[in-house]
């Protein structure tokens, strides 16, 4: 396998931009190498500069739900660039996009187009401290919810984040109802909101403990507070009504993004009306965006949707259960410990001999392991993400072929990996 003109190409990207990248992952940081810069992608199948095919499972890290170039969704942008690309004023296709999504998620009852995740969240954030009139946010370690100052307060201070900030959040572990308990009893009438990726993403995929969800729900009614669900991810991935339709837990306020545009920069925040009405120019809560709802992200957005509404998640949930359960058997037969699991569209795997609850856990998975089979997985031809800490995707256009493809590549890939070295990273 070639990489000559990634390499060349990374070697100019690091004079101008920093790491290399304009979004840190990219930059292969947790699996070492070259990143490859992509010329195309159709379909399944991303297509580098050096001629190489891979089958992608990143899918702009969860943004594509049919893949690449889908037609469908091609059509719409080519007919909508023509028409124009941004007005700066209303267009039916904010509404049509925007029923589409309370539709699907009914605890929506309005919403608000922006363009980033990041965005989405940290517009919900604001909305719910002045809802409340408190202050203090109660995060998860292990979360991701863009990089808002707020958002990004872990357990020590990131560089650049204000300790004021900081003082305002709350971090404890993923899938520790007890210890949420004790911290909200700490907080006390200060706390304006619990955020949570239903379904964590971030830290590999981690799946919410029976319970987990509804206790959050219950605690949050209890102290006052409000419910966030960051569904950036899960959101018309784990199903069509998001992780609060698969478990059945109603959030106050959502945060979507990734597949909503269709590929197309595009996301939104929402919930109960009372709360929504506060955002201007209805109420008082401050939020704007030169190129929210621009009509080629919704036509995007409408397209991708009409399609996934129509397709439904069985092949998908299916294709990712099948991949996931592959890993499992493949790894055991070699004798390495690993735990893999699906929800949807969305797939995952750590080499680790204990279940992955929280972003310990995660941690404490074998890292260097990883970094082998993704490379490994590369020079086969398979694209997963360039980290353990990320979340797989199949999107409606991997057919059995190419899982049963991927397979063998898992199975050749295994090969190249040594039994014995399994060690805690
Ligand atoms: N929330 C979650 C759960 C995410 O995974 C991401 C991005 N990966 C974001 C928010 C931020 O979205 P964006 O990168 O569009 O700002």
């Amino acid at each position: 396998m070639t990489l000559a003109r990634s390499a060349a190409l990374f070697r100019a990207a690091s004079q101008i931009f920093p790491g290399g990248v304009n979004s840190p992952v990219r930059s292969f940081g947790r699996v070492g190498g070259v990143p490859r810069f992509m010329a195309r992608g159709s379909g399944p199948y991303l297509f580098d500069v050096d001629g190489n095919r891979y089958t992608d499972y990143v899918l702009s890290w969860g943004a594509l739900a049919h893949g690449h170039a889908h037609p469908a969704v091609v059509d719409a942008i080519r007919t909508q660039a023509g028409l124009g690309t941004t007005f700066g004023a209303p267009t039916e296709l904010e509404t049509a996009l925007a029923q589409r999504i309370t539709h699907a998620l009914p605890s929506m009852e309005m919403l608000r187009f922006v363009s980033t995740g990041t965005e989405a969240v940290m517009s919900a954030v604001r909305l719910a401290r002045a809802a409340t009139g408190r202050d203090v946010i109660l995060k998860f370690d292990g979360c991701y919810h863009g990089h808002a100052d707020a958002l990004l307060v872990e357990a020590t201070l990131p560089p650049g984040i204000p300790r004021a900030v900081a003082e305002r959040v709350v971090v404890v572990p993923y899938n520790d109802l007890a210890i949420v308990e004790r911290a909200c009893a700490f907080i006390g009438d200060d706390l304006a909101a619990i955020i949570v990726e239903p379904v964590a993403g971030n830290m590999g995929l981690v799946l919410p403990r029976d319970g987990f969800l509804a206790g959050l729900r219950a605690l949050a009614t209890r102290v006052g507070a409000l419910l966030i669900f960051d569904e950036v991810i899960t959101g018309f991935r784990i199903g069509w009504g998001g992780a609060q339709g698969h478990f059945g837990v109603t959030p106050d306020l959502t945060a979507l993004g990734k597949v909503i545009g269709g590929g197309v920069p595009a996301a939104a925040y929402g919930g109960r009306r009372d709360l929504m009405s506060l955002i201007a120019p209805q109420g008082p809560v401050y939020q704007a965006g030169t190129l929210s709802g621009n009509p080629l992200s919704m036509a995007a957005g409408i397209a991708a949707l009409d399609r996934l509404e129509h397709e439904g998640f069985a092949r998908t949930s299916a294709a990712a259960a099948t991949l996931a359960g592959a890993v499992g058997d493949i790894m055991r037969r070699a004798g390495i410990p690993v735990r893999s699991h699906s929800l949807g569209a969305a797939w995952g795997f750590f080499f680790s001999d204990v279940d992955v609850v929280d972003h310990e856990t995660a941690m404490n998975a074998d890292g260097s392991m990883y970094a082998r089979f993704f490379h490994a997985l590369l020079a086969e031809g398979v694209y997963l993400p360039p980290s353990p800490l990320e979340t797989a995707f199949v999107s409606t256009v991997h057919d059995e072929a190419v899982i049963a493809s991927t397979i063998d590549a898992f199975a050749a890939a295994a090969n190249a990996l040594p039994a014995t070295c399994f060690a805690r990273a």
